[in-house]
């Protein structure tokens, strides 16, 4: 790795800055799509009317931290995202997978990729095969609520809910307080959640 122009020693942005934005000259500036995806570079009004005339703007190198602090304060977007296409017909056949048994009640699933994640009533996490088959990621994830008044408990709910990679999942108590989310991982519990006294968590 090399030091680069904004003075640190660290991995290239993919995009860059106009010359402009870099000496921080320019202020307000716009993030100019590339053509390639989502990439833009970050360039002043007067790089981006440059860079539509077809010119190529003066553009500098910096780091993915000094992108992405500039980046989140953009006026607008310009020029055009790239377009993927991939034409191929879609199968619709529906696949229909039974449970695996001894699974138990299932209380929420939420779909993770390539698989589904199954939260039952004995407080286990496990992760299902479309093709059949699974295994268990996290037991004993369900937190009690001590709450007892009775529109309460008919309204509580233990509920699933993954992010989008898949890798971390939230059990949460609808209508209650508490909740937990575990790395799918290691099935390890890294947050305990707590809505506060003043009401439920939904
Ligand atoms: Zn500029
Ligand atoms: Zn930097």
């Amino acid at each position: 790795m090399k030091t680069l122009p904004c003075g640190h020693v660290a991995h290239a942005a993919g995009n860059r800055l106009c010359r402009h934005v870099f000496d921080a000259v320019r202020t307000d500036y716009y993030a100019l799509l590339t053509g390639r995806g989502i990439e833009a570079d970050l360039c002043c009004a007067e790089c981006v009317e440059a860079a539509e005339r077809g010119d190529v703007p003066p553009l500098v190198k910096v780091c993915e931290g000094c992108y992405d602090r500039r980046a989140e304060d953009v006026s607008g977007w310009r020029g055009e995202p790239g377009i993927t296409e991939r034409p191929e017909p879609v199968d619709g056949t529906l696949l229909v997978t039974p449970l695996p048994d001894g699974l138990g009640t299932v209380l929420d699933v939420a779909g993770v990729p390539g698989r589904w994640l199954v939260l039952t009533a004995d407080a286990r996490l496990s992760l299902l095969d479309p093709a059949g088959g699974g295994e268990e990621v996290a037991a004993g994830i369900l937190t009690p609520e001590p709450d007892e008044r009775p529109r309460v408990r008919r309204l509580f709910r233990h509920r699933l809910h993954v992010d989008g990679d898949g890798r971390f999942a939230a059990v949460v108590n609808d209508h209650g307080r508490h909740g937990r989310v575990v790395d799918l991982r290691t099935g390890r519990v890294t947050m305990t959640l707590h809505g506060g006294g003043g009401g439920s968590t939904r």
